[in-house]
């Protein structure tokens, strides 16, 4: 299996390169050639396999650089780190499905991208005997999963900016609580995207680049993805009794990583109706789906946070494959974005768009309003993310069909959002709490490139 970017710059590369290329060197992000198939019969051998055998099943198929004894250990190491049996289990509530992806050591679902990104990391720097410096900039979820994807581990060394005192308060713990000595916390005075504005600079100094091998966790690697594609398969292995049931999965939506996921899933062959792009307030993929309306406004600030996007990096991976894999297609669409500020696509691209999603955007009151009636009526509570794909799921999906619902955050994440929906306190469970009163390592920063740069290079030598 072999790689190729979305702005057709690179010769094809192998996996393991993709996966330390992260971004393509033209730009671009990085896509398989082909997607390998799964047969009906393959499935059906599928059902009894553990979370992480299934997983070995799924993300083999794209890997044929890595002896699969190796590759086994690594996945098996990453879910192993997962507080349940099931790693991602699926309940049933109110006629949906909820699969929950938040039992991983952050309490949300970039656990199980992170886990296996950081084993693998480790293993091909320890193979190619070099070192890899992590910075990335994060407003609270892709942070702390980051920074525990690599913790103690050789070779890597993880710089993490977040705005100080914007992340929620469990996020900051997770983050701060961690004192490893490859670690390094960095708070900064001002936003994320001061924050992120520091980080794409550090990037952009190519010299400074290479120099210190700088590397990105963001969701634009491939990896990321592809172990996400591992959890539509157990999900649809766990609600349907027989082959070829259709199901539909409702994806709360930022970055377009998750259902991209799903996506990928689908032309594997997985029985798959519908996804259904939930988002919140920065709905331009929503209009996007529904009015053929790809133009960017500003991004509003929501109690889904980690949702707060306008422009999804990953969507450039989907509509690659809409472009029908013609990266001047797309080179020509993301000129007219930068230069328009939105993208055109013609009536046969929006049918192929509609095959594929079905959308719809929830607000703030709405999520806030899901969260108390769903656990009135059930006594389960959602965290706000997954809120607004179970409320988007009673709204569109037919309610005698399998709705698969993600569950991208454990409520007590998002602990401020749930109590102001419900009125009171959200249980704190005991891995939270274990966490207040331990030792905190976090350096506070103005929004000063220089003074990162600094302490970035005092730290690394
Ligand atoms: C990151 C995140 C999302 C959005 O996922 P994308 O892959 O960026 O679309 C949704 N919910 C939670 C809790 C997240 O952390």
């Amino acid at each position: 299996m072999r790689y190729i970017s979305t702005r057709g710059g690179i010769q094809p590369i192998a996996f393991k390169d993709a996966v330390m290329m992260g971004l393509a060197s033209d730009g671009g992000l990085l896509l398989p050639q082909s997607y390998p198939t799964v047969t009906t019969e393959q499935l059906e051998s599928w059902r009894s396999l553990a979370y992480p055998e299934l997983a070995f099943q799924v993300i083999s198929r794209f890997v044929d650089d890595i002896p699969a004894d190796d590759l086994k250990a690594i996945i098996d190491r990453s879910y192993a780190t997962f507080t349940h049996p099931e790693v991602t289990p699926v309940v049933k509530q109110d006629g949906v499905y909820i699969l929950e992806l938040f039992h991983g050591v952050t309490l949300a679902f970039k656990d199980v991208a992170l886990q296996f990104l950081g084993n693998l990391f480790e293993y091909i720097l320890a193979e190619r005997n070099q070192k890899l410096n992590i910075i990335g900039a994060t407003s609270g979820d892709t942070g702390s999963a980051a920074i525990h994807g690599v913790r103690g581990k050789k070779g890597i060394s993880i710089f993490i900016l977040h705005p100080y005192g914007k992340t929620s308060a469990v996020q900051a713990l997770q983050m701060t609580t961690v004192t490893d000595a490859n670690v390094h916390n960095i708070a900064v005075h001002g936003t994320f995207d001061d924050c992120q504005d520091m980080v794409k600079a550090l990037f952009g100094d190519l010299e400074f680049k290479e120099k210190y091998s700088l590397g990105a966790v963001n969701s634009i690697n491939w990896a990321r993805v592809l172990a996400q594609v591992a959890y539509y398969f157990y999900a649809w292995l766990r609600v349907t009794d027989d082959s070829n049931q259709p199901v539909h999965f409702s994806v709360p939506t930022g970055n377009f990583g998750d259902i991209f996921a799903g996506y990928v899933a689908k032309r594997m062959g997985l029985p798959i109706d519908k996804l259904l792009l939930a988002t919140n307030e920065n709905n331009i993929l929503t209009r996007f789906i529904n009015k053929g309306d790809y133009s960017l406004g500003e991004v509003v600030s929501t109690v889904s946070p980690s949702m707060d996007i306008q422009i999804a990096s990953n969507f450039e991976r989907y509509l690659f494959h809409l472009f029908n894999d013609n990266p001047e297609r797309l080179k020509e669409s993301f000129a007219e974005l930068k230069e328009h500020g939105r993208i055109t696509c013609d009536a046969a691209e929006m049918a192929q768009v509609r095959k594929d999603f079905c959308s719809a955007s929830i607000d703030q009151t709405e999520t806030l309003s899901t969260i108390r009636d769903f656990h009135e009526k059930t006594g389960y509570l959602l965290d706000p993310h997954t809120a607004v794909g179970v409320k988007a799921a009673l709204e569109l999906l037919p309610a005698d069909s399998a709705r698969i619902c993600l569950a991208t955050a454990h409520p007590a994440k998002f602990g401020e959002t749930v109590e102001k929906s419900l009125g009171v306190p959200a249980p704190v469970p005991e891995s939270v709490k274990a966490l207040e009163g331990l030792p905190t390592r976090c350096e506070v920063m103005d929004a000063d490139l220089d003074k990162v740069r600094e302490f970035f290079v005092a730290q690394v030598g």
